[in-house]
């Protein structure tokens, strides 16, 4: 539809964004030597915002008048745009400020957004400074497009606004434990997978979803004909929200309340690794979902059931760098694209990450709102 695309005025001007610790530490090196050099060339001017600790940027997007900027871009990992996409989405104008263009340039260790982007672009798979100079090429081109964002909410009551992936388990605990590991730049994912691998553990829990279904939110879902009628959506008082409070979590009943009737309540409750993504890419080579899309209204669920040998989990995270895993029909790993999912671990085990960052471990549920921003892609 008409809205869906859109092109970056010029002149443009950008605010960038940098976490100079970011990755191995050379965003601001790499930004002067690469990315300025073609944006000149393009008619785009910057303005480089170097953070100097976290939340930085969070506050910065947060309060600043966003008119002076055509797109906001980040040069950095997935953390520091997960921070300015809460940011603006804390803004009482967020409706607004949500229809800002976003960039994402990879300066990071985990820059999977970026890698994701390449991929629909249809470039081939490439790290580091081809993978910076494609994600550049990309800004230069100025095309935008939407993007869904999944709102995550906690029992304690956080709630926040994600574009990449909610992960318990195995991978979460690859991306926490291999901070240590960051001056290797996004080999610190491969060392980590392997020493996880050495004291591959297994955590409790229950997972639910809501399915995708063939006609997304049309049709009516099928219940138990004691469930309220809800037709696949639990309805929300209308015009009760106070004008600039963030988007009602429509399929969503409270934590302390059963799933809805019409979900699907997965029967085992070990799992591995338990991981939510809704982009492509995990990682630069981590194929993790080759049927997501930016704008695909859906939430890719994939689950690694307990009981799996140390040698299929080492196959099937080498396969995930050609996202050939699903090919390789382990009985082990499910995959379920849904719209809404809550996963409720029996004990505070384990780490959990939303976009790449950590998260105390707690009962979590979130839905897809789709478009809810706009991405500069190619
Ligand atoms: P990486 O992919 O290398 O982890 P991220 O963009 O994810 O890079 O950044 C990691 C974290 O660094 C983010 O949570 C962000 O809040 C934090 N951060 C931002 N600026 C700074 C800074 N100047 N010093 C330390 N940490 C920072
Ligand atoms: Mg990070």
């Amino acid at each position: 539809d008409g809205d869906s695309y859109g092109v970056l005025p010029r002149p443009c001007r950008a605010l960038v964004l940098l976490n100079p610790q970011s990755g191995s530490g050379r965003a601001l090196d790499d930004f002067q030597a690469v990315v300025q050099p073609m944006l000149a060339e393009a008619d785009i001017t910057t303005t480089v915002f170097v953070t100097e600790r976290p939340h930085h940027a969070h506050e910065k997007v947060r309060d600043e008048d966003l008119s002076q900027w055509d797109t906001l871009v980040v040069m950095s990992g997935d953390g520091l745009l997960f921070e300015v996409v809460n940011g603006l989405m804390e803004r009482p104008d967020w409706k607004e400020a949500m229809k800002k263009p976003l960039c994402i340039l990879p300066g990071g260790s985990g820059n999977a957004l970026a890698a994701s982007i390449n991929y629909y672009a249809g470039y081939e798979q490439v790290a580091k400074k081809k993978l910076l100079t494609n994600c550049t090429f990309i800004l230069c081109k100025g095309l935008y497009t939407q993007m869904d964002l999944v709102s995550l909410s906690t029992a304690s009551g956080k709630r926040f606004f994600s574009f990449l992936g909610f992960g318990w388990g195995f991978i979460s605990d690859v991306d926490i434990d291999s901070e240590k590991y960051r001056w290797l730049g996004s080999a610190r994912f491969t060392l980590g997978t392997l020493q996880c691998l050495a004291k591959l553990r297994v955590y409790q829990g229950r997972l639910s979803y809501l399915p995708m279904g063939p006609e997304q939110g049309s049709s009516p879902a099928p219940r138990d004909p004691h469930a309220p009628v809800t037709n696949g959506h639990i309805p929300q008082p209308a015009g009760t929200d106070a004008p600039g409070s963030p988007p009602p979590d429509s399929l969503l009943v409270p934590l302390g309340q059963p799933v809805p009737a019409h979900w699907t309540v997965v029967p085992e409750e070990e799992f591995v690794l338990v991981y939510a993504i809704y982009q492509s890419h995990l990682g630069t080579n981590l194929l993790m979902a080759p049927a997501a899309r930016l704008h695909d209204g859906c939430i890719h669920l994939f689950y690694m059931k307990a009981g799996i040998s140390r040698v299929t989990v080492l196959k099937l995270f080498l396969a995930i760098s050609r996202g050939t895993h699903l090919d390789l029909n382990c009985p082990h790993l499910c995959y379920v694209p849904v719209r809404a999912f809550r996963l409720e671990p029996r004990v505070a085990a384990g780490i959990m990450t939303v976009d790449g960052e950590a998260l105390a471990c707690e009962p979590v549920q979130g839905q897809v709102h789709g478009r809810l921003c706009r991405v500069v892609s190619g």
